[in-house]
């Protein structure tokens, strides 16, 4: 007994240690992944322009701490400030990103004041860099589409009207809610990665309203935007059962975008009509694989019928039968014996922007839902952007050092990293090496 207690107290300090030793490689490979995917980051930052009249930090100053109080996961300004009262901490921080730490108020001062589209241009400048650099191109679905996910999510609600542009809602009680969501575009890549391509605020104009905002109305708006910021970007949109209309068939073809969307029982009565007339007719249409899931033989049955006419659309039904799970999508794209798993598996992508995008951005540490900002509408956008800016660069570099499966929680490396950053000391000279440094990172 006594003995096996000890080999049990040997693993968990074996463990400690390798934690320990993770998250002290990740700190030094974050500026490292910085510098790698975004080399001009530090100029981007520089180029947006200074509104203030005077300030101790330059602007740069002020939008790297903004976006290190993600990057750390610190969860609320509050404790971000708690740990800058530490000289270790401050210290470190300026050996990282070679800049110095400004108070949170300092950055809230600020992002009263900026628009929250500046902090979106220089999210869209960082993907470009990743695309120019074709590192997500080796997971684009057909070898062609880079698969872009839509879906809404709540950042922050109240009891009491906030601003004037709140959503409300009646409860059955009587009461009623004061709410701020946002509808997102989020490339998803098979890989895991969840990047926010373009974010539309779900919001009235007043409070003076005939209807309300909602996500559908917003998509219209994002969909804009989202072709303003990657006009020649080759993009499938996946959407949940919300989608399959055809306002949202017409703004994709519009576009020149490609569509896999849920398509659930009650969506587009006369599409199933015509799905049951033609199933008779194409019999041929379908496939039988023995895939590999979570390395079990798994049996998925393809089924589609093609040729679907919808108000001036053609839809084709695609839907794969696996165990007791269907999933079904409505597509414009032409599907075959070759294509048909290819779509069906981009149509399943979706639920990582609820994942991937939203639930770990609310419960990994990066407080989404926290009030960063209760007083100013605009600086909450401006958290929300940099949260957004900050998640593309932990998930760059949770990919590139290989965190998966090893038993470890991101959480809880997380909490080394921060420890780290508080009674370990960066050594600046291994940093100013790794970025003279040229590096391959594989992001699998
Ligand atoms: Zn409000």
């Amino acid at each position: 007994m006594l003995h096996s207690i000890s080999l049990k107290d040997q693993d968990t300090k074996k463990a400690d240690k390798t934690t320990k030793a993770i998250a002290k490689k990740l700190l030094y490979a974050m500026p490292k992944t910085i510098n790698h995917y975004f080399p001009q980051f530090k100029r981007y930052l520089r180029q947006i322009e200074d509104c203030r009249k005077r300030s101790e930090y330059e602007l740069s100053e002020i939008l790297t701490g903004a976006i290190s109080l993600f990057l750390f996961k610190e969860g609320s300004r509050n404790a971000f400030n708690q740990d800058r009262k530490d000289a270790e901490f401050v210290n470190n921080y300026e050996k990282l990103f070679g800049l110095r730490l400004p108070h949170m108020d300092t950055v809230d001062d600020l992002f009263r004041a900026i628009s929250p589209e500046e902090l979106e241009s220089f999210k869209i400048k960082l993907i470009e860099n990743l695309l120019e650099k074709k590192a997500l191109h080796k997971w684009r679905m057909l070898g062609k589409y880079f698969v872009v996910a839509v879906d809404g999510t709540g950042v922050m609600s109240f009891d009491k009207r906030h601003c004037d542009k709140c959503l409300v809602k009646t409860y059955e009680s009587g009461k009623k809610g004061y709410f701020h969501n946002v509808l997102e575009a989020k490339l998803v890549l098979p890989n895991g990665l969840a990047i926010s391509l373009a974010t539309e605020w779900i919001e009235n104009d007043s409070d003076n309203y005939d209807k309300q905002d909602c996500e559908l109305k917003a998509f219209h708006r994002l969909a804009e935007r989202l072709k303003k910021n990657f006009p020649r970007l080759p993009i499938c949109i996946v959407g949940d059962g919300l989608y399959p209309n055809q306002k949202v068939f017409e703004i994709c073809e519009r576009n020149r975008w490609e569509y896999i969307i849920t398509l659930k029982d009650g969506n587009l009565p006369s599409v199933w009509e015509e799905v049951k007339f033609l199933s008779t007719l194409q019999k041929e249409n379908r496939q039988k694989v023995i895939a590999l899931k979570q390395k079990k033989p798994t049996e998925i049955n393809y089924r589609w019928i093609t040729g679907i006419e919808y108000k001036g659309h053609n839809l084709n039904w695609v839907q794969a039968k696996e165990g007791k799970k269907k999933y079904i999508f409505v597509t414009g794209m032409k599907v075959d014996k070759k294509k048909v798993a290819q779509i069906i598996a981009s149509g399943r992508l979706r639920w990582k922007i609820e994942n991937k995008g939203f639930n770990e951005q609310k419960n990994g540490g990066y407080g989404l839902g926290h009030k960063y900002s209760e007083v100013s509408l605009t600086a909450a956008k401006n958290y929300y952007q940099s949260l957004q800016i900050a998640s593309i660069i932990n998930q760059l570099l949770e990919l590139g050092e290989k965190l998966k499966g090893r038993g470890i929680t991101i959480k809880h490396i997380w909490k080394n990293l921060l420890a780290f950053m508080l009674y370990g000391k960066i050594d600046e000279d291994v940093i100013a090496d790794s970025l003279k440094k040229r590096i391959q990172i594989r992001l699998e």
